[in-house]
């Protein structure tokens, strides 16, 4: 039996389909929002990653009507001059190289380029619920790492089942046709701001699909609640064929 709790929410975002869409906010009071944030924001004089939870924090503070990726887009492409503006009263705009170059040609040449098309080529925030009994079977627990005759210990999820889990359920509830190879998830006990809870990557294992999954868990849910998991990944709905379903 599915859980009763299968009222889920997604929240998806492509940066070519809100092109003339009414902003389902107030943008001015996003920027006071962005304004208040400012100092999480950047970090080093750049735009933190998508996965910060600074994203997070702000789209809850709008009730989530925007949801954390197209925040962190909206100010990456620098609309409205958000991004501009943040900069100038942060004092950053004297980092960039040239004066009349273009404010971007710090983040633009460097690394954030595979940000861009990573980001850009239409990855959706997916979010879902894993129920409390389901979290429980793959629960965080720590092993003794040992290296060269020290020991550290170390908090994993359950070995080999918990990526089926997660992986069911989400597939579950959002049918994408991908079939999913997870990497080794991250459990942090002292989540906080600059670190989360659970994070965890994947990716597509059809050579003509190959999405990227990057998926996360901000908070470790209270005693007997569910698991919130966040994934962001390319929405491949629609595109079974490039995914042959006979799984060997
Ligand atoms: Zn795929």
């Amino acid at each position: 039996m599915m859980s009763v709790n299968s009222v889920y929410q997604i929240q998806t975002y492509s940066s070519n389909k809100t092109k003339g869409r009414k902003p389902a906010v107030d943008p001015n009071v996003l920027f006071n929002i962005l304004k208040e944030k400012k100092d999480e924001i950047f970090s080093d004089g750049k735009l933190v990653p998508v996965s910060n939870n600074i994203w997070t924090d702000i789209s809850n503070k709008l009730q989530n009507k925007i949801s954390p990726n197209s925040i962190y887009i909206s100010i990456y492409h620098d609309r409205n001059n958000w991004k501009s503006e943040l900069k100038k009263i942060l004092g950053l705009l004297n980092t960039s190289a040239s004066e009349n170059g273009s404010i971007d040609d710090d983040e633009s040449s460097s690394s954030s380029e595979s940000v861009e098309s990573e980001y850009c080529s239409s990855r959706e925030l997916f979010e879902f619920e894993l129920a409390y009994d389901k979290y429980r079977s793959i629960l965080p627990r720590p092993v003794d790492y040992r290296n060269k005759g020290k020991t550290r210990k170390y908090n994993i999820l359950k070995p080999h089942a918990w990526s089926d889990v997660i992986n069911d359920e989400f597939l579950l509830i959002y049918k994408l046709p991908c079939s999913f190879v997870y990497k080794r998830a991250k459990v942090c006990f002292e989540a906080s701001q600059s670190s989360k809870f659970i994070t965890f990557e994947g990716k597509c294992k059809e050579e003509t699909c190959g999405a990227i999954l990057s998926g996360w868990s901000k908070e470790k849910p209270k005693e007997g609640e569910p698991l919130k998991i966040s994934i962001l990944t390319k929405n491949t709905i629609g595109k079974e064929t490039q995914h042959t379903k006979n799984d060997h």
